[in-house]
């Protein structure tokens, strides 16, 4: 009996190994090995000095020291060396609403490609929530040409139509308006509908700036919204404002904090704090946003402007109590794409290029349920890959460098020469 299954025991390894021989021939075309650069595996690894990566069929099957990993015969090589290699990025704050990206399946392929880069795949996204629409199908169309495969991009999550306050569209989207929650039944039909309709998550306004006050959003109302898309195994992102907005939210279970909070000039108390933490609110801080509302105004003095000192108070103090913290910026609402602002803020918030790499990669996997498929250079996990120019740990703004984008194994972004 024992005899007779460790035979069967080698019999299965003996097919293994056949199988894994053949598959390297017939899939050859597909291996793709990166190999010299500085490897960080995920937020807290030590690096790897000159690393080398094998992928094939998009997943992660090798990562060690180029010394160790044997490159098979047929793998087509990327020389990587003097480059920096983390996890593709998450940006958890973006939105497809220029008109830019209207009718999105008809646009054409190379302009889509670099439109999206633009946008996106040149700060090394792989992965992006788009927080609100005014029409779920105009997300639905740019996630399905990417799908089809005739263009490249990100893998996009949606939380489709928002809902608002009843009269509390917010005055920055004026003349348009959103959609009104105006009882519990009917914001739960309308989260269920645009789940039904392909949303992967939900968004409201907790608190809204009409232009003249701020509209709350009761708390009932946000309870069954959040209790709605939590049956169907959503999250639920809230616009809170101010901290009555954020009170909102928390007393309501709402899963994300699109924005920090720096209307009313106030710091989040500590009270408040450990209430986020026991609840589990993560925080987007979109720092660069407040910085480009400041100057969409022609406010001047930023530096010292406390709608930015508050908002990075807010980061830090969250970020030293152990808050969970997810990086977004609020592109497609803010036009210009660049990252470095962000990083640079974030950084003067006192974080440090771990927690940063952690809010771009591992800490959006777990919170979206995809830790075991992305956010880590190990294998077994999707190749979702960036490539530096330069090291984040000595500079910050090395994030924003990107020689190349990785998504599931496939290029979707590399610099020109
Ligand atoms: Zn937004």
């Amino acid at each position: 009996m024992k005899n007779s299954s460790i035979r069967i025991g080698l019999l299965f390894a003996l097919f293994l190994i056949t199988n894994e021989v053949l598959s390297q021939k017939s899939d050859a075309s597909e291996g793709l090995a990166l190999v010299g650069a500085r490897i960080y595996p995920s937020p807290n690894a030590i690096p790897i000095e000159e690393g080398t990566v094998l992928v094939r069929n998009g997943k992660i099957i090798a990562v060690g020291s180029s010394d160790r990993i044997v490159v098979p015969k047929y793998y087509r090589i990327i020389p990587c060396k003097g480059m920096v290699m983390t996890a593709a990025f998450w940006n958890c704050h973006v939105h497809f609403i220029e008109t830019k990206w209207n009718r999105a399946d008809t646009i054409d392929a190379e302009r889509f490609n670099e439109q999206m880069a633009d946008m996106l795949t040149s700060h090394g996204f792989a992965h992006v929530f788009d927080l609100a629409e005014f029409d779920i199908r105009q997300t639905l169309r740019i996630r399905n040409r990417i799908k089809n495969g005739d263009v490249s991009g990100p893998v996009i999550y949606t939380a489709g139509v928002p809902l608002v306050p009843t009269n509390g569209s917010p005055f920055y989207i004026a003349p348009l308006t959103l959609q009104e929650a105006t009882d519990a039944q009917q914001a739960a039909l309308h989260v269920r509908q645009q789940i039904d309709s392909g949303a992967d998550g939900t968004k409201l306004w907790t608190g809204s700036p009409t232009g003249k006050a701020i509209a709350y959003m009761p708390i009932p109302i946000v309870r069954a919204i959040v209790q709605e898309a939590h049956r169907l195994g959503k999250p639920v992102f809230a616009h809170p404002t101010d901290n009555k907005g954020l009170a909102i939210a928390l007393e309501a279970g709402v899963d994300i904090l699109a924005h920090t909070t720096p209307d009313g000039d106030r710091a989040w108390s500590a009270d408040t704090i450990q209430w986020m933490l026991k609840v589990h609110l993560s925080v987007i801080p979109t720092l660069k946003l407040w910085k480009a509302e400041l100057m969409k105004y022609g406010v001047k003095d930023l530096k010292d402007n406390p709608f930015i000192t508050v908002a990075r108070r807010q980061v830090h103090d969250f970020s030293a109590a152990g808050g969970n913290l997810l990086f977004g910026t609020d592109v497609g609402y803010i036009s210009d794409y660049s990252t470095e602002d962000e990083y640079s803020l974030l950084a003067g918030s006192g974080l440090d290029f771990r927690k940063i790499l952690n809010m771009l990669t591992t800490a959006p996997a777990k919170q979206f349920g995809l830790s075991s498929s992305t956010g880590k250079i190990i294998p077994g996990m999707d190749a979702d890959i960036v490539l530096l120019d330069g090291d984040p740990a000595k500079d910050i703004l090395s994030f924003d460098k990107v020689f190349f984008t990785f998504s599931q194994g496939k290029i979707i972004y590399q610099r020109k020469k």
